[in-house]
């Protein structure tokens, strides 16, 4: 089995030698590196937090239900 001896061209990210198994990529790593990137254009990177940012995450804690509620 050697299906992982160079081809002919270059990874498009780092420029290495081209593997077969990853082409047109040189590694794993790189192929995912471009899915990241692709899917980076409509989401975020996935492993962040994604956050919008509206607000405290502690608020809502601020009712204040007492026990009894007279009138
Ligand atoms: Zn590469």
């Amino acid at each position: 089995m050697s299906d992982d001896r160079p081809v002919r061209g270059r990874c498009p990210l780092c420029g290495k030698p081209r593997q077969q198994a990853f082409r047109p990529f040189c590694s794993r790593r790189c192929a995912d590196l471009d899915l990241a990137r692709w899917i980076g254009g409509n989401y975020r990177i996935a492993g962040q937090v994604a956050y919008d940012g509206d607000g405290d995450p502690a608020a809502g804690h601020d009712r204040d239900e007492g026990p009894g509620g007279a009138s």
